[in-house]
This record gives structure tokens, sequence and C-alpha cells, in this order.
């Protein structure tokens, strides 16, 4: 027996599941799939989540930890401390948030299929057929990661180009809570960098390199003597997974399928953070969906492609950054005022701020008494 969606989305992480849960929200019949055996099993990221993502949508503290500050070491070992008033990163308790995204969507009418694998659909006038998964759907939805099948099916547009990134989770080790650590270092993590992040309840150790060079998770361990004792590391999971640098692909979708999150390319090419977008896009795609299905809205994939972001100026950082300029040049350039306002710019999307009011932060920032909120009013320029 063939079951009928107004919507069939194919992957459950961060794109999938916010678009379910809107179109669930908004009236439709949705299903999710996803060849996890469950949510939250198998995550590929860090998950790492910046402000932004915190204002636009309503997530559980309970999951997160805020880090505000990040601590950038020189391949030297020398670092510049950034921060910005008011601002912070949270990492999270990844599985669980992917869980509790899982549930929202569940919570608002959406069908969460895992354990089941999208192999191919057939379009025709009235909506999509999925004979392998015994579905029909109005309405197609690629959320499937960097590597889209949907994509690839459908011959919509198709990352190229990637930052492979490996990660392993560790008991916690004795690094500075207030900072993410990164480690710009075109060695270990050529085009990218390394990190340590205090997570919850875990520390994560991670690096990327564009492709086709390979991460150096042991050159990243050597490094990390200089920060804490690593001789009794305890890993408790891996990461690893390949992102997206490429920018928007293109096309981004047909008459009765489009894509989303990382399948879409969606993603930072310089930070190479996607998570912000998957959940915004993935959103905004379901108000479209449904604007089209029930209200003979325009053609989603093309108001959405006039949406999403064009990354002009990040892609041209990207091409300098995939050269991996050597080391000694990082590290006569990193300490440097210009180097310093852009690192700034890229981690804060801010230029300081009021000085007094900077000042009085920074003194709460390195006390670590910023839970106080009795700090003067900052303005944040955001770029
Ligand atoms: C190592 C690493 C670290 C990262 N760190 C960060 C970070 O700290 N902060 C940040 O903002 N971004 C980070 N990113 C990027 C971020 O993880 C992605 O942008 C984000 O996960 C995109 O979400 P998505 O829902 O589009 O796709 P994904 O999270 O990739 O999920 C795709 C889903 O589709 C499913 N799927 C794939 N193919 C099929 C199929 N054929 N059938 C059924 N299901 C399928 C998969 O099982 C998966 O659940 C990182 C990425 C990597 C690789």
């Amino acid at each position: 027996m063939i079951r009928k969606f107004d919507v069939v989305i194919v992957g459950g992480s961060f794109a999938g599941l916010a678009c379910a849960r809107t179109a669930a929200l908004r009236g439709l019949k949705v299903a999710v799939i996803d060849a996890k055996a469950e949510p939250g099993a198998r995550v590929c990221t860090t998950g790492i989540i910046v402000k932004e993502a915190c204002d636009d949508f309503d997530l559980p503290a309970t999951l997160m930890r805020k880090v505000r500050g990040v601590r950038l070491y020189a391949p030297d070992d020398r670092a510049l401390d950034l921060h910005a008033p008011g601002y912070f990163f949270q990492s999270t308790d990844t599985p669980g948030l992917m869980r509790w995204l899982a549930g929202e969507a569940e919570r608002a009418g959406a069908e969460l299929l895992y354990g089941r694998s999208y192999e191919g659909a057939l379009e025709h006038e009235r909506g999509v057929a999925l004979p392998s998964l015994g579905l029909h759907a109005g309405f197609l939805v690629g959320a499937d990661g960097a590597r889209s099948r949907v994509a690839e099916h459908f011959g919509l547009g198709r990352n190229r180009r990637f930052l492979a990134g490996l990660e392993i989770e560790c008991e916690p080790l004795e690094i500075d809570g207030r900072f993410l650590h990164c480690f710009a270092d075109s060695k270990i993590a050529p085009g990218y960098i390394a990190w340590a992040v205090p997570g919850v309840g875990l520390t994560q150790i991670g690096v990327a390199a564009r492709r086709p060079a390979k991460p150096d998770l042991g050159g990243l361990l050597r490094r990390l003597k200089a920060i804490c004792d690593v001789r009794e590391i305890r890993v408790v999971s891996r990461r690893s997974g390949l992102i997206p640098t490429g920018g928007v692909v293109g096309p981004l979708g047909g008459r009765r399928v489009m894509l989303i999150g990382d399948a879409a390319g969606t993603v930072s090419p310089v930070t190479g953070g996607g998570i912000h977008t998957a959940l915004r896009f993935g959103r905004r795609a379901a108000q479209l969906i449904s604007d089209y299905l029930r209200d003979r809205g325009p053609q989603p994939a093309s108001v959405f492609a006039r949406e999403v972001p064009r990354f002009r100026m990040k892609l041209a950082m990207r091409t300098l950054l995939d050269l991996a300029p050597p080391n000694v040049l990082i590290n006569a350039a990193l300490m440097t005022r210009p180097m310093r306002s852009l690192a700034q710019r890229l981690y804060f999307h801010s230029r300081g701020g009021d000085p007094a009011a900077f000042e009085a932060w920074k003194q709460a920032f390195e006390r670590d008494e910023l839970e106080s909120p009795a700090l003067p009013s900052t303005k944040l320029h955001l770029v």
C-alpha cells in the first residue's frame, strides 16, 4: 500500500527537522525519512551553535553550554583572545539536541521514519513517488546533507568543494572553559583550523582540512600538550564528516522538489558553520512549500534561491584559505592589528562596540564573572 503525504523530507537532522516541524504546524501531512537508526545516532558535527541561532530558535539551555570567547593560537603557540560584549557560542549535547528537535517535529504532527534510506523517486505532474519506501509526496525535500542523493537523482546542484572534519569526544580535559580554543596551523589543518571545545560534560577535540588534504589529529594532540595534560585522554566517541564550502548550489530545486541545509550548500565557506542556516532556511522552506501547496503560492525553489545567502565575500576568502598559507606567514601575521580585527569580525561579527562598555565587559570576562547582568549597555555592530 502507498502512503500519501503532502511533504516527504529526506534527512532528519537540523534542516529536515526544522522544516518538518513548521510544515506540520501549518497543517501539512509530513513524513521524515532518515537512514540512521534513531535521532541523535552517528552525529557528524561539533554542534556549536552561534548566538544568532539561539535568538531565532528557542533551544533548551539544559542541552547547551555557553562559551563566550575564542582563544586563537598561532603555530608558534602565541595566542590571541577574542570576545565581544554580550556575545556567546553554545557547545551542545548534540545527540540530545537532535532528539529534542525530533521530539518537537513529532509533537507538531510530523511522522518520523528512521532506519529508512532514500534510494530514488519519480516526479510526475501531481507529486513525487518513492516506490522503494511505499510513499508518495506532494513535495519532496532533500535535507540529506553534503552528498545529497536527492540532488543527484533530480539533477540538481551538487556540492563540489569540501572540508573533511574529524573529531574525538573525550572525558573533560583541564582547559580554560571560557574559550573555544582554535589552532591556526597549515600543517595539521590546511585550509581550516583545529579546535578544543569545552562541551557539555566532555571535551571535543577536532580538526578539519580542505580536501584532498587530510586533517592531522595526531598533530593536534601534540599541540594540545601546550595547554593541557593529554596523557590520559579517554575517548568516548568520534565524529567525522564533510563540510561543503563552495556556497549555495544551483539549481536548488524543481517543480516538486527542493534542497535545504548542507544539501543546498547553505554553509559559511569560511567558518564551516551550517547549523544556524540549516534551521533558519529549513523553517523558511516549509513556509514556502505550504504556500505553494495550499495557497497557490510561487515555486518554493525560485523564491528560496533569491533569499538564501550568496556568501560572495566568504567565497573569496575561502579561495585564499584553500591556499593554506605557510605557518611562518601565520606566525608573522596573526598578532597584527588588521588580522586581529579580521578574526574579531569572523568570530563575532563585531567591531568591539562602545570602548567604555567593552572595558567593563573585558574585566568581567577576565574575572569570569559574566553571569552578573550589571554591565553598561553596549551596541554590537553587525556586518
Ligand atoms: C566535523 C564537522 C563539524 C562541524 N561543526 C559545526 C559547528 O560546530 N557548528 C555549525 O554550525 N556547523 C558545523 N558543521 C556543519 C553542520 O554540521 C552542518 O551544516 C549541519 O549538520 C547541516 O545540517 P543538515 O540537516 O543540512 O544535514 P546533516 O546534519 O548532514 O544531516 C543529513 C541527514 O540526512 C540523512 N541522510 C543522508 N542520506 C540519506 C539517505 N539516502 N536516506 C535517508 N537519510 C539520509 C543523514 O542520516 C543525516 O541525518 C560541522 C560539520 C562537520 C562535518
